[in-house]
């Protein structure tokens, strides 16, 4: 008999594990209260795949676990990632931001305005000094995630969407919770970190990369999209709140993302969003195994750059587990989708029925 896992909710989280545990030859269920996959934060992320970055607030975990990810993506769907690094910037009155942010962070080089031009030419004559994070790179999170959905169908796994809160998990052998920030209040110490976004479009601005624009009061970055769309994020407040961007969020990334590059003064508002990041006290995300049920939750504002970690993680604790608790039998395992997406030396798992 197979390992049987009911997944519940189709964000970046629930998506990787689903992958990984299909990937290993478990028979996987999703269950996604939204009517798509991608309902909750997920859709609002700028898809930064930027663990050194990141490290500038964040702790040596989220590099140590977040600089794997872009090869995650790569290798699960091959064409996703763009590999140009991140670029760092701020106008000349705020240079002091720019060392201090050099100086908390590594893997960076210092470019002026000569080399700016020849890395990023949108922005040629614009800065004196950037910082270049050349192994960084970023995806389209919606176009990943719909990607991914496809290929784990392909692969064999059934989704459920509008399934209810409680979608019935009687026959599953485990059950992953992976719902986000609809788990503040459920569980302990998890709170809400509200992040506004919009999206732009514009053929006047041409960038190759994520360029972060350093600012004492709200540090923006803009992501670089098809159809000469651009991902403007994100505010940072701690609310649960998943209600429409403000007004004063709107004039603050707007006035960001022009001084940035004044043509977007002209870019058409194509949406505005905003989306709650789960987090613990310590930003960093958590597997907690209740019997039957692992809860896995609190990626904060590194759902696409942590995921692929924790989801590997979480798979290796349910193999474990489940060899540990049952005898595994070659007889009892079923190939759960195509030979072409299944690993060269799948890991069998025992089951419990
Ligand atoms: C503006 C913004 C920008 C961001 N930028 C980045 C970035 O550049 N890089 C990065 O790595 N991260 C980024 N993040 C963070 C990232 O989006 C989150 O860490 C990540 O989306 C969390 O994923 P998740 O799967 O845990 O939660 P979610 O994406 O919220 O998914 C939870 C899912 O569970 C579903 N659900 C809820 N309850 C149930 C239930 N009972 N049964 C079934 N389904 C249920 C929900 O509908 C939802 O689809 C950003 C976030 C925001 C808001």
């Amino acid at each position: 008999m197979i390992m049987r896992v009911l997944i519940r909710g189709a964000g970046v989280a629930g998506l990787t594990i689903a992958h990984e545990l299909a990937s290993k030859g478990a028979e996987v269920e999703v269950a996604e209260t939204a009517a798509r996959a991608g309902g909750g934060a997920s859709w609002f992320a700028g898809g930064m795949l930027a663990p050194w970055c990141e490290r500038e607030s964040a702790p040596e975990a989220v590099l140590t676990l977040g600089r794997g990810a872009a090869d995650w993506w790569d290798a699960a769907l091959p064409g996703h990632v763009v590999r140009n690094g991140t670029l760092v910037i701020t106008p000349p009155r705020d240079t002091a931001e720019l060392a201090r942010f050099a100086a908390r962070t590594t893997g960076s080089e210092w470019l002026d305005t000569e080399s700016i031009e020849t890395v990023e030419p949108g922005l040629a004559g614009r800065f004196r000094k950037a910082l270049f994070f050349r192994d960084e790179a970023h995806l389209d999170p919606r176009r990943a995630i719909a990607a991914l959905q496809e290929k784990l169908v392909a692969m064999g796994v059934c989704f459920h969407f509008g399934a209810a809160l409680d979608f019935p998990d009687a026959g599953f052998d485990r059950i992953v919770d992976c719902t986000g920030a609809c788990a503040i209040g459920e569980a302990t110490d998890l709170r809400g970190v509200r992040g506004e976004m919009l999206i732009l479009e514009t053929p006047e601005v041409r960038l190759s990369r994520p360029v972060r624009l350093l600012h004492p009061r709200i540090p923006l970055y803009i992501v670089p999209r098809e159809n000469n769309h651009f991902m403007v994020g994100a505010t940072m407040i701690e609310s649960d709140d998943s209600g429409p961007i403000s007004a004063r969020s709107v004039m603050e990334l707007l006035n960001a993302a022009y001084a940035l590059h004044p043509a977007f003064g002209e870019a058409r508002v194509i949406e505005t969003g905003a989306g709650v990041r789960p987090a613990y006290p310590d930003n960093l995300p958590r597997i907690g195994v209740d019997d039957r049920v692992i809860h896995v939750n609190g990626f904060y504002r590194h759902g696409f750059l942590l995921a692929p970690s924790v989801a590997k993680d979480v798979t290796a604790q349910i193999i474990a587990s489940s060899k540990a608790k049952f005898a595994p039998s070659a007889g009892l395992f079923k190939p759960a989708f195509p030979t072409e997406h299944r690993n060269a030396n799948p890991l069998e798992i025992g089951a419990s029925r």
